[in-house]
């Protein structure tokens, strides 16, 4: 089902003339409001006038996180603040906030983008989500809420903490959809055992779950643990919040649906700024094509992936991205090998007898740097002899020699022994 199908099935030579449209509206909004752009241009030696077609983009100047945090907190605001409605941050995980400013039609963009996802997986206002990502100044939690409103399904706005508690309420109410992030999906259904709830006879019956790197592993592991399935959802504050890209139902799994008459895509390659064509890796660069708050040109969002052109069976049009790795700043250079902490995550979750948390710490011993890898035993295997389980450490420690290419220290640790997390896991320890 498409909850805006007129938008999401636009025939590719429409939308991309829609996107024209808006992108030469968009410079010239930004030229004429925000200071900073207006600097930009004026560099480079380019007016909004001389937009004449989409790939002229790629003359136009790319914009950084670093320039959200010097311009903190509203110097990249685009209208008056007598029009933003809502601020939301960026939940630091890579440093200092960012802010971000919603006017009225930029939060009524986002609950119809949100409700979109939702109709993309499946859902319908038939369904009641429970909504365990973050209620706060992290857009996880309200743009969930907003997008369940819109769709016409319940919102419940249970936001994280009182893990024991959500679980009895997820019973008691009923809910068919679980939206969070895949850690605490994963936190949850540990303490649904701990309560004697069996997940498998709850009526949930979908997972959106977004907001942190995951992989196919850990997909089939939540869908069968809880009886659900299981889809991916992509978003980040700069740009919007969730609901930016999103997975849909007709066997497209992996790859995600990017909501392109909002956000116009391109990749690049992260080290010359190059734009490369449809199914080649590199960044993500997203421009805002409707925001009005704080609107982006060429946001360089670090996260690496690549766009899939391939029409989709289920009707929409607009192009796909591949699962997110991770960000460019999550990539681990260890002895001069480049590994993705959710490559790492792959391997130890097909590994036997081990539950999906781990931790990986990274360290230096004189001019070599040293990786251990903590990862807990499943439940009903840690009575096995030590000498089984240095067995099986050794068993994944090759595992990852063979297909990462680095020699790492695995050591199995007790249940339970990893901290959980409500929000997104903390996966990489960096003691360098
Ligand atoms: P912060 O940058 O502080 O974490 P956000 O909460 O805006 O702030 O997080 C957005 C980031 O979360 C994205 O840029 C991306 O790295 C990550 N992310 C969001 N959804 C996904 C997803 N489905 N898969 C992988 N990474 C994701
Ligand atoms: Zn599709």
């Amino acid at each position: 089902m498409m909850f805006q199908r007129d938008l999401e099935s636009l025939p590719k030579d429409e939308l991309e003339a829609l996107q024209l449209r808006r992108l030469q509206d968009l410079c010239a909004r930004i030229y004429a409001n925000v200071p900073f752009y207006q600097r930009r241009f004026d560099e480079i030696g380019i007016t909004p006038k001389d937009i004449k077609s989409l790939s002229d983009i790629k003359y136009l100047p790319f914009t950084e996180k670093q320039d959200l945090r010097n311009n903190y907190p509203y110097g990249l605001f685009a209208v008056p603040k007598e029009n933003i409605v809502r601020l939301h941050a960026s939940s630091g995980t890579t440093g200092k906030a960012t802010v971000v400013g919603y006017t009225q039609r930029d939060i009524d963009n986002w609950a119809n983008c949100m409700a979109r996802s939702y109709a993309s997986v499946g859902l319908t206002q038939k369904d009641m989500l429970h909504i365990a990502y973050g209620y706060g100044l992290f857009t996880g939690g309200l743009g969930a809420h907003y997008g369940a409103e819109r769709l016409g399904a319940v919102a419940i706005p249970m936001s994280g903490g009182s893990t024991k508690r959500q679980v009895q309420l997820m019973k008691d109410f009923g809910a068919t959809a679980l939206c969070c992030t895949p850690s605490y999906a994963l936190y949850l259904y540990e303490a649904a055992k701990e309560a004697g709830i069996n997940p498998l006879e709850l009526p949930l019956r979908i997972g959106v779950f977004g907001a942190e790197p995951w992989t196919e592993n850990m997909r089939h592991d939540l869908e069968e643990k809880l009886g659900i399935k299981a889809y991916n959802i992509y978003g980040l504050s700069e740009i919007m919040g969730p609901g930016v890209a999103v997975e849909c139902t007709e066997g497209c799994h992996g790859m995600m649906h990017i909501q392109e008459d909002h956000f116009y895509p391109e990749i690049i390659d992260p080290i010359t700024g190059e734009q490369l064509p449809d199914g080649e890796e590199g960044e993500l660069v997203i421009t805002t094509l409707t925001k009005e708050g704080i609107p982006l040109l060429r946001y360089r969002t670090r996260d690496i992936t690549s766009i899939n052109n391939i029409p989709c069976a289920c009707g929409r049009t607009f192009r796909r991205i591949t699962r997110l790795k991770g960000r460019s700043d999550d990539m681990l250079i260890i002895r001069g090998v480049n590994v993705y902490p959710s490559q790492i995550e792959s391997i130890i979750i097909e590994a036997e007898g081990t539950a999906p948390h781990y931790q990986i710490v990274l360290a230096k011993e004189g001019a070599l740097d040293t990786v251990e890898i903590l990862i807990e035993v499943a439940e009903n295997s840690f009575e096995d002899t030590i000498k089984a389980l240095q067995k099986r450490e050794q068993k994944i420690q090759k595992t990852i020699k063979e297909f990462l290419g680095v020699s790492t220290k695995v050591r199995l640790v007790e249940p339970k022994s990893i901290t959980r997390t409500e929000g997104k896991a903390v996966h990489v320890i960096d003691n360098r």
